[in-house]
C-alpha cells in the first residue's frame, strides 16, 4: 500500500473479481493504477481481500492486447499454439476498420450458424447489448456465458420454487441472524470479505454449520462440521428435513401462509431417518438430528451456498433441499432470515439479469412468450426472434462439432480452459470457420480466433455492474485502455452497425436507460442516481429507496403468491470410482487465483504467492503412493490424463483430489466430467472418479 499522498488521481470503482463486488478507489500516478484501498461499500464497509487489494496490475501487463488482430494466411494451424507475448507468427495487425469490418462479414446473414458467448466480467450493459445482438442479429436465443458454469441449477431451483433466480437477502444480513448454514461454499478463499461478516457473526454467539466435503478454514469458526461423502448433498439435508417433520418443528403457519406442495414433501421425506442415511452421507445421525434441531430452533436463519452445491448433475436438487428447509422453518423474507446462493464472478448477477442466457430475455422474461418478445422488439425496432429456447454453453460446443454452428462471437469468456471436457470444447474452437474474440489478453480461446478484439479491462471503462447482494453499482474508468483498445459497448457497437442493426448509443447511460424500458427490477434505479450513489439495491422502491436487503417477506413472485416444495429425489454422481479410477476428483479455486487465470497469473503479487500448478491430497494418500509433497503426480480420468505438482492437505478426505482450475499447463477441465443437471444444464465438475499415481523419477 502506497503513500496516501502519493497520487494524481483517485477514481471509486468495483473490484473486478468475486461476486461480493467490493468498492474500491483507484490511485493513479502517471497513467497507471498504482495502489487501491477499498472503500464504504454497501458489501464491503471498506474492506478488501488479497485479489482486491493487490491483484489489479494485471491491467498493465506486456501482454495487453493493443491493436485488433487478424489471423494471419499463413499462420500454422489453430491450436492451443500462441505465445501470448510473442503472437506475430500467427496473427496481423489490423485498424479497427478493417477488423471490424473482418469480423462482421464472418458474421453477418449466418443466422443459426452463429452463436455467442458473452462475459460475467463485462457490465450490464455490455451484457445486455452482446444479448441483443444475437437476439436482433441473428433472429435466435443461443447466447449464454459462465452463468452456465457456476449457478445455473441454483437458478432453475429458486426460479422454480421462489420464483426469482437472485438472492432473498444480502449476506451482510447475517448479522441478525442467529443460525447460519454455509453449504458447499469456501468464502474465506471463494468470499473473502464475505467470510468476514460470517467470522464476525460467530463471535457474537451466532452458531455456524458448515457442510462441505472437503474440510476448510471455516471450519474454525463452525459449531457443527460436517464433512459429507461427495454426492450425498441431497441424503443429508432430506436427512435434516425429516427429523423437522419427525419431531414438528417446523413452522405450520408460514407454510399454511406462503406455500404450496407441503404434504408431497414431507411425504417423500418420510423415507430419509437419519439412521438410514448417516452411512449414505457420512455423518452419524446424531449429528443430522442436533443439525435439524439447531436450525429449526432458530429465531433467525440464512442459508448460504457455492458451487459444491450446484456443479452436479443433481444440483437443481441439492437447491431445492435448501430452499424447502428454509421454507419449511419460515426463515425468508425477515431480517436475519434468507436464502443466498454466493454468486461467482463479479457481474454474474447482472449478466444474467440483463437476459445473457438462452431461455431468458432481460429480467428472466421467458422467450417462448410471444408478448415478453414483442415488448422486446418493439423497444428494438426490429422484427420477432425465435420463440425456442436457445443452446447452452456446452450445447453450443456439440453443436459445434455437429456442424451447425461454424462460426461465434466469444467476448471475454475462456471456453478453451472453463468447459468440461476441454479437449472437446478447444476441437469445436478449432472446427469453427469465423471466430471473433474480444479480450483483453491472448486467452487460449483467442489462440483459436480469426479476428481479435482488443478490449478494456475494469479500470478502463464505465458502466455498472451487480453483485451476489442485488446491488447494482457503478464502475468507472481510472486509466486510458492501452494502445487502440476500446470500451467493450463501443466495440459492441460498431460491430452491430455493420450487422445492419442501426445502433445509435452514445455512452452506457444510453444503452442503461433502454434496458430500463423492459426491465421492472430497475425501476427507481437511475443512471444518475448509481453516478451519485455509487450503489442501490434491487428492488428499490421509491427514488428515495436504497433499495429491498430483504424480499419475499410477504409473499412470492409465484401463482397466489405462494413458494413450492418440490421433493427432491437421490441421484447418483455420473462418473462413480471404480476398480480403474478409484478416487473422487472435486476441482475449485485458490484465494489467490481467479477462475482460468487469465488475470490473476499476471498479477505480480498474487503469482508471486501462488505461482505453480498444484494439487491437494490427503498425506495418507501421499504415503499410499510413495509420494512426498512436492512431487509430481498424474491424474487420470476417462477424459484424460495431466502431470501436477502434489501438496499435503489434510482437508481433503483420503478418497478424494483436490484441483484448482486456473492453470493451463495442468489444465483441471482436461479431466473433468462433461455430464450436465438436466434443469440447468450445468456440468458436474464437483464429482469424477480419477486414478492418481506417482510420476516415476518426480
Ligand atoms: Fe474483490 Fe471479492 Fe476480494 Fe471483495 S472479496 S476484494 S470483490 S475478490
Amino acid at each position: 500500500v502506497g503513500d496516501s499522498k502519493d497520487y494524481d488521481s483517485e477514481v471509486e470503482s468495483i473490484c473486478p473479481f468475486c461476486g461480493v463486488g467490493c468498492q474500491v478507489s483507484l490511485k493513479v500516478k502517471d497513467g497507471r493504477v498504482k495502489y487501491v484501498e477499498g472503500i464504504n461499500g454497501p458489501a464491503n464497509e471498506g474492506r478488501l481481500c488479497v485479489k482486491g487489494r493487490f491483484g489489479f496490475d494485471y491491467i498493465h501487463h506486456d501482454h495487453r492486447l493493443t491493436k485488433p488482430l487478424i489471423r494471419r494466411e499463413d499462420a500454422p494451424a489453430k491450436g492451443l499454439n500462441v505465445d501470448p507475448g510473442d503472437w506475430s507468427t500467427h496473427f496481423r495487425e489490423a485498424s479497427w476498420e478493417e477488423a471490424l469490418d473482418f469480423a462482421a462479414n464472418g458474421l453477418k446473414g449466418r443466422g443459426r450458424e452463429v452463436a455467442g458467448f458473452g462475459s460475467a466480467k463485462c457490465t450490464n450493459e455490455e451484457a445486455y447489448l452482446f444479448q441483443k445482438m444475437i437476439r436482433q442479429g441473428f433472429g435466435h436465443n443461443n447466447v449464454d456465458h459462465c452463468t452456465r458454469l457456476c449457478h445455473a441449477s441454483s437458478v432453475a431451483a429458486l426460479m422454480e420454487n421462489v420464483g426469482s433466480g437472485a438472492v432473498t437477502a444480502t449476506f451482510n444480513e447475517i448479522e441478525n441472524a442467529d443460525v447460519a448454514i454455509a453449504i458447499g461454499c469456501n468464502p474465506i478463499e471463494n468470499h473473502p470479505v464475505a467470510a468476514t461478516y460470517f467470522k464476525q457473526f460467530t463471535k457474537r454467539g451466532g452458531k455456524l454449520i458448515v457442510m462441505d466435503p472437503r474440510g476448510q478454514a471455516l471450519k474454525r469458526f463452525a459449531s457443527h462440521m460436517l464433512q459429507f461423502r461427495p454426492g450425498a448433498d441431497v441424503s443429508m439435508l432430506n436427512a435434516i428435513m425429516h427429523v423437522i417433520v419427525e419431531e414438528g418443528l417446523y413452522d405450520q403457519q408460514y407454510i399454511d401462509a406462503y406455500t404450496e406442495n407441503w404434504d408431497a414433501e414431507k411425504a417423500h421425506l418420510e423415507g430419509f431417518a437419519p439412521e438410514k442415511m448417516a452411512e449414505i452421507c457420512g455423518i452419524e445421525a446424531e449429528v443430522l438430528r442436533d443439525v435439524a434441531r439447531t436450525f429449526a430452533g432458530a429465531k433467525s436463519a440464512m442459508i448460504f451456498w457455492g458451487m459444491g452445491v450446484s456443479q452436479h448433475i443433481h444440483g437443481t436438487d441439492n437447491s431445492r433441499c435448501l430452499i424447502s428447509l428454509a421454507l419449511m422453518t419460515g426463515q425468508v423474507g425477515r431480517p436475519g432470515a434468507g436464502l443466498h446462493p454466493l454468486r461467482g464472478q463479479n457481474n454474474v448477477q447482472g449478466a444474467s439479469d440483463a437476459g445473457l442466457i438462452p431461455m431468458f430475455l432481460p429480467d428472466y422474461q421467458t422467450v417462448t412468450d410471444d408478448g415478453v418478445r414483442s415488448a422486446f422488439t418493439d423497444v428494438w425496432g426490429s422484427g420477432d426472434f425465435s420463440n425456442e429456447k436457445g443452446l447452452t454453453v456446452t450445447e453450443i460446443m456439440d453443436d459445434v462439432h455437429a456442424g451447425n454452428i461454424k462460426a461465434m462471437y466469444i467476448l471475454g469468456e475462456n471456453p478453451a480452459m472453463s468447459d468440461p471436457d476441454v479437449e472437446h470444447a478447444r476441437d469445436a474452437l478449432a472446427k469453427l470457420d469465423h471466430l471473433v474474440v474480444q479480450d483483453i489478453f491472448i486467452t487460449e480461446t483467442a489462440n483459436y480466433a480469426d479476428v481479435i478484439l482488443p478490449a478494456s479491462a475494469f479500470a478502463e471503462k464505465t458502466g455498472t455492474v451487480t453483485n451476489t447482494n442485488r446491488q447494482v453499482q457503478m464502475g468507472r474508468p481510472a486509466v486510458p485502455p492501452p494502445g487502440e483498445a476500446k470500451e467493450d459497448w463501443w466495440i459492441e457497437v460498431e460491430l452491430a452497425k455493420r450487422l445492419g442493426l442501426g445502433w445509435e448509443y452514445q455512452s452506457p447511460a444510453d444503452v442503461f436507460a433502454e434496458m430500463k424500458l423492459n426491465m421492472k427490477s430497475l425501476d427507481n434505479i437511475t443512471w444518475a442516481r448509481l453516478e451519485g450513489q455509487n450503489a442501490v439495491t434491487y428492488p428499490s422502491l421509491s427514488p428515495e429507496d436504497p433499495g429491498q436487503a430483504i424480499v419475499f417477506g410477504d409473499g412470492f413472485p409465484r401463482p397466489e403468491g405462494r413458494a413450492r416444495f418440490t421433493p427432491a429425489s437421490v441421484i447418483a454422481p455420473d462418473d462413480v470410482p471404480d476398480a480403474e479410477y478409484p478416487m473422487i476428483l472435486t476441482t475449485g479455486r485458490q484465494l489467490e487465483h481467479w477462475h482460468t487465470g487469465s488475470m490473476t497469473r499476471r498479477a505480480t503479487v498474487l503469482d508471486a504467492v501462488e505461482p505453480e500448478a498444484n494439487c491437494s491430497l490427503h498425506p495418507s494418500t501421499l504415503r499410499k503412493l510413495g509420494a512426498v509433497p512436492g512431487d509430481m503426480v498424474r491424474l487420470t480420468t476417462k477424459r484424460g490424463s495431466i502431470e501436477i505438482m502434489a501438496r499435503e492437505d489434510r482437508a481433503v478426505s483420503p478418497d478424494m483430489v483436490f484441483l484448482p482450475f486456473a492453470y493451463v499447463e495442468a489444465a483441471a477441465n482436461i479431466l473433468t466430467n462433461p455430464a450436465v443437471d438436466p434443469y440447468g444444464k450445468i456440468p458436474e465438475f464437483k464429482f469424477s472418479a480419477v486414478r492418481v499415481e506417482a510420476v516415476a523419477g518426480a
